[in-house]
C-alpha cells in the first residue's frame, strides 16, 4: 500500500530533524547521501516518497537508523503541531469550508499555530456535537426496533434480575407498591427523594454520591408513572450503565431502564400465570391485564409484546399514534403493514387512515376498548384500540394479531370490518378525483407544525440533559 501524504509528512519531520540535529544544511546532507539539496526539500516537505536505499544513507549520514525515521511519532513539538495542522486542514470538514489552508513557514510562531490549531478543534468538537442528526437518531431507532424485533421484544436477563430484586424487596403478586419500590431503592443504598424543582431537562436525578434519587412530586396526576421513574433511575445502576457513547447506545440504556420497570410493574411470572388463564378462557385483553398490575393501558401493551410472542408464540403489534395519525411508538412482528420513510422508520409516519389506531378516535364510547378486523395487503389483522388524552392532544393504543390469533381475544366477535390497500397512495392518501378538480388551487391551508420526534444530540455528557442544571441542582439538594 502506498504511504499517505500524512506518512510521508511525518516521515519528512523526522528527517529534518536528525538534519538539523546534526548541523547539516540541505546540500550539506544531500552531498553525503547523493541527492541534491532540492530533492531533499521536497522529501522533507513530504512532497516525495524517498527510495529505501536513500532513507538507509540519510539514516547511516545522521546517525540513526530506518525504522526510528520511519516512526509514526512526531520528532519534536514543532513537528506534532505542524502534522495536527496539516491533519486539520486535509479533513473533509475543513475542506467543505472552502477557506484557503494556511501555509506554515520557518517563521511563523508556535503560538500563531496553537491558536489556528483551537480554531479547528472547537469546528470539529461543533461537528461532532450535531452529528446526532434527526436523521441518524431515526437510523438508530431503526436499528434498534429490527433487533429486538428478531428476539421478540424479550429480553431474558432483564426479566431474571427483576424477579430476583422484587423477590429480595418481599413483592409477592398484585400490583407493585410505592412502598416496595423505596424499600428495592434503599437495597440497592438509595433513598427515594420527590422534589419541586427537578432540572426541566431530566426526568430524575441520582446522586450517586449521597445514595439519593430525585423524582418529580409524588401528588402529581398519574402518579404511577413514578414507581417506573424510580425503577428506571435504579436501572442504569443494575445494569451497570456508563454515560452514552453516542445517540444508538443513549437509545439502547433508555429501552433497557424501560424493560426493567415494565419488568418490575408486571413481573413475567405472575404476567404469563395471567395471560395463560386469559387464553385459555378466549378473554385476553389489555385492559384486564392492565388493571391487573395496576399499570396504564400503554404500559400493559407494550408488555404483552414482551411476552405473547415468547411464551405463546403469538405474533403481534403495538402503536401509539396521536390525533394526525402519527406514530410515537411502535412494535410490531405480525407483517402489519406499516409507512416506513426513506431510511426504514415508522416513527413519526401516518398511519392508514382506516386502521382501527385512526378509526377509535371517531367512537362515542371511548371508555372501553375499539375492536376492528382490517383487511390489508399482509392479510386480515384484528385490531383492539383505546384512546386517550394529554396536554399534548389525543392519542390511541392499539394491538393486534393477524386473524388466526384474534380467536383467543375478547373483542373477536366484532362485525366491524375496515379495508387498507396502503402504502397505495389512493388508499387515503390522495383525495379523489372529483375533490380534486374542485378545489385544486382553490385552497390555502396553513400546516401544523408537526412536534420535533427527534432532537439533536445536545452538548453535554448526558444526552437531552443540561448537565450545569443537573450538577446546580445536586449543589442546592446535597447540601441539605
Ligand atoms: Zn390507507
Amino acid at each position: 500500500m502506498a504511504p499517505s501524504s500524512l506518512e510521508l509528512s511525518t516521515l519528512g519531520h523526522r528527517i529534518r530533524h536528525h538534519r538539523t540535529a546534526h548541523g547539516y544544511t540541505l546540500d550539506e546532507l544531500g552531498g553525503i547521501v547523493g541527492v541534491a539539496g532540492s530533492q531533499l526539500s521536497l522529501i522533507e516537505n513530504g512532497k516525495r516518497e524517498p527510495k529505501l536505499s536513500l532513507l538507509q544513507a540519510i539514516a547511516h549520514a545522521t546517525g540513526t537508523d530506518v525504522t526510528d525515521l520511519l516512526s509514526a511519532e512526531p520528532p519534536n513539538r514543532r513537528a506534532a503541531l505542524e502534522l495536527e495542522l496539516e491533519r486539520a486542514q486535509a479533513s473533509p470538514v475543513f475542506r467543505r469550508m472552502g477557506v484557503e489552508p494556511v501555509r506554515v513557514t520557518k517563521t511563523m510562531s508556535d503560538e500563531t499555530i496553537e491558536s489556528i490549531l483551537g480554531l479547528h478543534r472547537e469546528l470539529l468538537r461543533r461537528e461532532r456535537e450535531a452529528i446526532a442528526t434527526p436523521e441518524e437518531a431515526r437510523r438508530a431507532n431503526t436499528e434498534l426496533r429490527l433487533r429486538m424485533r428478531e428476539r421478540g421484544n424479550y429480553l431474558g436477563d432483564i426479566e431474571k434480575l427483576a424477579e430476583k430484586q422484587l423477590k429480595a424487596a418481599g413483592h409477592v403478586s398484585g400490583a407493585l407498591t410505592h412502598r416496595t419500590v423505596s424499600i428495592m431503592a434503599s437495597q440497592l443504598g438509595f433513598e427515594l427523594l420527590y422534589v419541586n424543582d427537578l432540572p426541566h431537562s431530566a426526568r430524575s436525578v441520582t446522586d450517586l454520591e449521597n445514595g439519593r434519587i430525585y423524582l418529580p412530586p409524588a401528588s402529581i396526576p398519574g402518579g404511577h408513572g413514578l414507581r417506573s421513574m424510580a425503577l428506571q433511575a435504579m436501572a442504569h445502576r443494575l445494569l451497570g450503565h456508563t454515560p452514552p457513547t453516542d445517540y444508538a447506545d443513549f437509545l439502547q440504556q433508555r429501552l433497557e431502564i424501560n424493560y426493567y420497570a415494565a419488568c418490575c410493574l408486571m413481573p413475567e411470572t405472575a404476567s404469563v400465570a395471567f395471560l395463560t388463564q386469559a387464553k385459555k378462557d378466549r378473554n385476553l385483553a389489555v385492559e384486564d391485564f392492565r388493571d391487573a398490575f395496576g399499570v396504564t393501558h400503554e404500559a400493559a401493551g407494550m408488555r404483552m409484546t414482551n411476552l405473547l410472542t415468547e411464551h405463546f408464540g403469538i405474533k403481534l403489534h403495538f402503536l401509539r399514534v396521536d390525533g394526525t395519525g402519527a406514530i410515537s411508538r411502535v412494535y410490531e412482528n405480525d407483517e402489519l403493514p406499516l409507512p416506513m420513510d426513506v431510511t426504514g422508520a415508522v416513527e413519526g409516519q401516518v398511519v392508514c387512515r382506516s386502521f382501527a389506531a385512526r378509526s377509535a378516535f371517531g367512537q362515542q364510547n371511548r371508555t372501553t376498548e375499539h375492536y376492528q378486523y382490517t383487511d390489508t395487503p399482509a392479510g386480515t389483522f384484528w385490531c383492539s384500540s383505546q384512546t386517550g388524552s394529554t396536554a399534548e392532544g389525543e392519542f390511541s393504543i392499539t394491538v393486534g394479531v393477524p386473524f388466526d390469533d384474534a380467536r383467543w381475544w375478547r373483542g373477536r366477535e366484532t362485525q366491524k370490518r375496515a379495508a387498507s390497500t396502503c402504502p397505495d397512495e389512493s388508499c387515503c392518501r390522495r383525495p379523489d378525483s372529483a375533490l380534486t378538480s374542485r378545489w385544486e388551487g382553490k385552497a390555502w391551508p396553513s400546516a401544523r407544525v408537526h412536534m420535533q420526534m427527534f432532537t439533536p444530540l445536545p452538548r453535554g455528557a448526558f444526552p437531552g440533559v443540561d448537565d450545569g442544571e443537573v450538577y446546580t441542582f445536586l449543589e442546592r439538594h446535597a447540601a441539605r
